[in-house]
């Protein structure tokens, strides 16, 4: 199916583009366009205009000292391709993990972000990982936490005339990990666990974060999981017993391919792996 008329600008700075959308309520931002595009597609979302910004080369900048900081129009293979990234594992496994080849070669981890698409890999590795995303809007710059970004099924904190322009993950020597179930047929997650601890010199974890996606209507964290593990030294015992609590209090989304409480019962299972290897 093709998409409805729209108009097409392409600016060359953040500032461009934020006037744009000032004064096109009706635009949309155009990043790597694979969420957006099969969208218009079908009609499921007409925007007046597209705002691509593809050319804006401060966007696509990558620089990684300890944290890293990922421009939002970074593509999946750009930032696989950074070595100094794998320090974050959970993000780096997520981005291995999304769609096919084709698909980390356009998509980019700002686009997923701002998309907030449920099923999603990267929202639950930003939250585990205790990312901050910048925005940058008419009233200037805000830093916006990921545990405060995702808000619901494909709604963001982002204001509609705000343009998502980095990303960056805190230098926390945390070590992660991300697992996940792929639908057979889309390769989203049908649940995605993203875990990080940080510990102490004699092992004990002393902050844990761990998110789900996939299971659930908005990337979320597994707070009952997090305190069981709290504390321990996360052993064999200690996991299992974080992992059995792992979708207590969570909010379960069911579909004909996969029941409620199966994603609770993955995310378990996904939980005691994600953890397992995090504290390995
Ligand atoms: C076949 C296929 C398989 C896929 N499999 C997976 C998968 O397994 N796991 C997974 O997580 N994802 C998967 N995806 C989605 C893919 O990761 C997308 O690339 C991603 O969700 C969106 O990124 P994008 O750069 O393509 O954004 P776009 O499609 O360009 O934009 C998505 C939305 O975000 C907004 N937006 C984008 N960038 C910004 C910004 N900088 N500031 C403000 N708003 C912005 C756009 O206006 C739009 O509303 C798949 C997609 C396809 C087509």
């Amino acid at each position: 199916m093709y998409p409805a008329a729209f108009d097409y600008a392409k600016p060359a700075t953040v500032a461009e583009a934020v006037s744009l959308l000032s004064a096109n309520p009706d635009a949309k931002i155009l990043n790597g366009g694979h969420s957006l595009l099969p969208a218009m597609k079908l009609r499921l979302a007409q925007p007046a205009m597209l705002v691509d910004i593809g050319g804006i080369s401060e966007l696509k900048q990558v620089s990684v000292n300890g944290g890293a900081t990922i421009g939002a129009a970074a593509t999946y293979d750009d930032l696989l391709k950074h070595d100094g990234l794998k320090a974050h594992t959970a993000l780096y496994e997520a981005m291995s993990k999304v769609g096919d080849v084709q698909v980390r070669n356009r998509g980019t981890v700002g686009g997923s972000a701002a998309h907030a698409d449920p099923a999603a890999d990267i929202p639950a590795a930003l939250i585990a990982l205790g990312a901050e995303l910048v925005a940058v809007g008419p009233n200037g710059t805000r830093t916006i936490a990921a545990d405060d970004f995702f808000v619901d099924i494909l709604t963001t904190a982002l204001e509609p005339d705000e343009v998502l322009t980095e990303i960056r993950i805190p230098a926390s020597g945390a070590s992660s990990a991300y697992e996940k179930f792929a639908h057979p047929a889309s390769g989203y997650a049908v649940c995605g666990v993203a875990v990080a601890l940080e510990r102490d010199g004699e092992g004990t974890v002393t902050n844990a974060r761990i998110a789900v996606t996939g299971s659930v209507y908005k990337a979320t964290r597994c707070s009952a999981a997090e305190a069981a593990i709290t504390g321990t030294k996360a052993t064999a015992a200690d996991i299992e017993a974080a992992a059995a609590v792992a979708a207590d209090g969570l909010e379960l989304a069911g579909d004909h391919y996969a029941s409620a409480e199966y994603r609770g019962h993955l995310t378990k299972v996904l939980t005691k792996r994600a953890l397992t290897r995090a504290a390995g």
